[in-house]
């Protein structure tokens, strides 16, 4: 299987089958899987850098993303939701901060 025409209708269709994905990764195209990588990057975000914060006003969450610390499977976190007060204070602190 040609792996470039598997990055290619990846990067046309914005979807990747698992064995799309198996493929690339038992392959050792790299180079142009990073290329087309960089053009994606480069259309949707151009050349800046931009940084951001969140202000994370609670842990709480109903939903299972295996790779996250606060999903709701984790029972050994003390969890916390800040107050209203709190969130405007965080916000205004973050807002002297640029
Ligand atoms: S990533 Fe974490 S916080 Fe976000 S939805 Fe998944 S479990 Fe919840």
């Amino acid at each position: 299987m040609d792996i470039k025409k598997v990055i290619d209708k990846i990067v046309v269709n914005s979807k990747a089958s698992i064995d799309d994905i198996v493929s690339i990764l038992n392959s050792n195209c790299n180079d142009y899987l990073f290329e087309q990588a960089n053009n994606i990057r480069k259309k949707y975000c151009g050349d800046k850098v931009e940084l951001r914060a969140i202000i994370e006003f609670s842990n709480y969450c109903r939903c299972d993303c295996l790779y996250c610390g606060i999903n709701r499977q984790n029972t050994s976190l003390n969890r916390y939701r800040m107050k209203l007060d709190e969130i405007i204070e965080c916000a205004k602190k973050a807002s002297k901060m640029q």
